[in-house]
């Protein structure tokens, strides 16, 4: 019984991974005319013909009506990937395996063959591959590396409204607005390729007018009236109000499935958990509720659940991030619980620093989430806040990404790719030109362009990975350090959400567990001594269990260390190890993450060098109780309080030596040699105001 348990999984998750290999195959509808009853079937020729008339494609349709599954197959059906590949981006990582795995299975190959996605750190595709989803980020890889994307004969654009995302990580996310901007210059070079755009009706004009006004192909939607109800009062516990409403939902009305929307993971797993509980208090004589969660770093097996039908007499209750909204489109749904939030990935320029927030949705977006109700039939939406609240409170859509984005990494790959003028680039809703300058000030202070805003040979290097800035030049500074082969793992691990389990029951003992892997200098070489620790086992998945650590992210911190010793090896980067002295690693870390140093604050926290903002050690940090004076971070995280996450203790002269161009020794002749090393300041506005940099880029414009 206990090598069952050893995995980790909570008993309410398990109750949740399907038994019943037979779930998925009870509907009655064949393959064939599961996709011929979809509302884009009947415009499958006119489609076709669009595309090969147009080279660049609007498709307006409401979600659910088959753009994403069902456009690549048509257009594959009709010849068009033999000369290239039909590409599909999706803004989600789930969203693009969970689609390549359902197209995979409507088109009836191995997945990975002739249907294949890619996704950072993740290649299934194949020599024979036709049709490939991915994230926006990779084709935008791709398109550092051909300009021209010979690869591909139609590349479609999916989900062009959906330019907002919160993946729970600081590094990629979606920028179809770069995506955008480079296809439109390969157009021009590339008479042959087909872009398709599909998006929802409200930015369709903005989107062809961006593309030379290219026609607006609309499908007609299919849909039920949906009928809203709005909370009386505020609440003032959302979770709460919204598991009650699942409740009475569930034992009041007729029968059709739940979906709830909730703003991350950790939330999820709780409402799993307590509904789970609620349902086995309630005993054997109510009927079943099939609770499916749904959130990217879910594995698959379990992701896939939500689409199978609850067993009959039972129903099914979703729970997921806004991922529901527009990517995934559950059939069934009839009811809709909004608790009106979402989380998101925002960039806070003071600190330079992206942090995930929980904010309001806007008015649109309440909408489309309203709308999933009514694919089936007539619906319900519970809205838990007041109408009052949705009229005066909720914007009525949301920023784009792009705005709000840390942009640097964007910067660096268009830099790479030869696009200097970036004031002058053709975005279709440019960042503020203060973002812009913030993440050219970040890439000058990392060394990756030089005093001319050029791309340097660092910068280059830096290009080559798929993440922040800040990392790719730790990783590269470790090669000359002697310590790739310690930042390797450090990197790998900082890229995941969370390593530790600590079950509210039991988080004594999980500390206690946590506390035998701290090491004194910080949580970057705690996460070295846990992965170490962990290979030593021979990556097992019993000793994780046993030291309440997550073995599902010390996989993927394995697939993603693999993925980016890839990526050392072919730029022969050696990898080095330091052993024992991490001293090293430590002066590496400062080489990217120098801007996030901060300093004891006499009074109580840390002050940040650059901006003097108050900031805290994170209870879990291996720093926590301990008198370090002065630490970077990798991230910032705003909850309560802004919270430093993976905090290390350094010494200030390796701030100095890892940017001199960021930070100087306070000219005092009379301070001691001690005195003199805490004088570290800041030097950053010295540089790049914005004249500086406007004059350099027209300097290399020449127009
Ligand atoms: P759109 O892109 O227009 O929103 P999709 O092509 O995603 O529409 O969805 C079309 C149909 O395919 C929907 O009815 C949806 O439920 C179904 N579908 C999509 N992905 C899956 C999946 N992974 N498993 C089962 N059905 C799916
Ligand atoms: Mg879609």
């Amino acid at each position: 019984a206990n090598a069952a348990k050893a995995d980790g999984v909570p008993e309410w998750r398990r109750a949740i991974v399907p038994k019943d290999q037979s779930f998925g195959k009870r509907t009655n509808l064949s393959m064939k005319e599961q996709r011929e009853s979809l509302p884009v079937f009947a415009f499958r020729d006119q489609l076709i013909k669009a595309v090969k008339d147009n080279q660049v494609l609007i498709v307006v349709g409401e979600t659910g009506s088959g753009k994403t599954t069902q456009l690549t197959q048509y257009l594959d059906e009709a010849g068009f990937s033999n000369d290239g590949m039909i590409g599909c981006t999706q803004p989600r990582r789930v969203a693009a395996m969970s689609v390549a795995k359902r197209v995979a299975e409507e088109v009836g190959c191995e997945l990975g063959q002739e249907v294949g996605y890619t996704i950072r750190f993740e290649d299934k595709t194949s020599p024979s591959t036709r049709i490939k989803y991915m994230t926006d980020g990779m084709l935008e890889r791709e398109i550092l590396i051909d300009p021209d994307v010979r690869r591909y004969s139609v590349i479609m654009l999916d989900e062009a409204h959906e330019r907002t995302i919160s993946t729970g990580m600081t590094a990629l996310t979606s920028r179809s607005d770069i995506l955008f901007a480079l296809l439109k210059k390969t157009l021009k070079r590339r008479p042959d390729l087909r872009v398709i755009v599909t998006s929802a009706t409200l930015d369709a004009d903005k989107f062809s007018e961006y593309f030379n006004q290219c026609p607006i192909f609309t499908i007609p939607g299919r849909t039920f009236p949906v009928e809203i109800l709005y909370s009386r009062e505020p609440e003032s516990d959302y979770l709460d109000a919204a598991l009650v409403t699942i409740m009475q939902i569930h034992l009041t009305e007729p029968s059709g499935d739940i979906l709830l929307f909730l703003t991350g993971q950790e939330e999820i797993d709780t409402s799993c958990e307590i509904l789970y509980e609620r349902m086995k208090a309630l005993g054997p004589n109510v009927p079943e509720l099939m609770i499916c969660p749904i959130y990217s770093s879910l594995p698959t097996e379990v992701q896939s659940r939500v689409f199978e039908p609850a067993p009959p007499g039972a129903r099914k209750v979703v729970i997921a991030t806004n991922i529901a909204e527009t990517s995934i489109t559950i059939d069934g749904i009839y009811y809709v619980v909004d608790p009106g939030f979402v989380k998101q990935n925002t960039y806070d320029p003071k600190l330079g620093m992206d942090s995930l927030v929980v904010v309001p949705i806007s008015q649109a977006q309440a909408n489309q989430r309203a709308g999933r109700a009514g694919r089936t039939g007539p619906g319900k939406c519970f809205r838990l806040y007041t109408e009052a609240a949705y009229n005066s409170e909720l914007l009525p859509t949301t920023p784009p990404d792009i705005q709000r984005q840390n942009l640097a990494h964007v910067i660096l790959m268009l830099k790479a790719m030869g696009i200097n003028d970036l004031l002058h680039f053709d975005f279709m809703d440019p960042p503020p030109t203060n973002t812009m300058l913030e993440a050219l000030e970040t890439l000058y202070a990392l060394s990756a362009l030089d005093d001319e805003g050029l791309l340097t040979r660092l910068g280059r290097k830096m290009a080559d990975f798929p993440m922040d800035p800040s990392l790719s030049k730790v990783l590269i500074a470790s090669v000359d350090m002697g310590c790739s082969e310690e930042m390797l793992t450090i990197v790998a691990m900082v890229s995941l959400p969370n390593i530790f389990y600590r079950p509210k029951e039991k988080q004594q003992q999980a500390d206690q567990k946590k506390a035998k892997f701290n090491d004194p200098h910080g949580d970057h070489t705690t996460f070295l001594n846990v992965y170490n620790a962990w290979k030593q086992s021979g990556y097992s998945s019993p000793w994780c269990f046993e030291n309440f650590i997550q073995y599902r992210s010390m996989k993927r911190a394995k697939d993603v260390r693999d993925q980016l010793l890839k990526i050392m090896q072919r730029y022969r980067h050696p990898i080095v190890s330091c052993g024992r002295d991490t001293t090293k690693v430590r002066q590496a870390l400062c080489s990217g993450f120098f801007r996030n140093a901060a300093r004891k604050d006499p009074q109580e926290g840390y002050k940040t060098l650059v901006e003097g903002t108050p900031v805290y050690l994170h209870p879990s940090s291996a720093l926590f109780g301990k008198q370090a004076e002065w630490v970077i971070y990798s991230e910032l995280v705003l909850t309560v309080k802004e919270y430093m996450h993976f905090t290390t203790s350094i010494e200030p002269k390796w701030l100095v030596e890892a940017a001199p161009t960021f930070f100087k020794v306070a000219p005092t002749d009379k301070l001691s040699k001690r005195k003199k090393a805490e004088r570290i300041q800041p030097l950053y506005n010295k540089f790049a105001t914005e004249d500086d940099w406007r004059l350099s880029a027209q300097r290399r414009g020449g127009r």
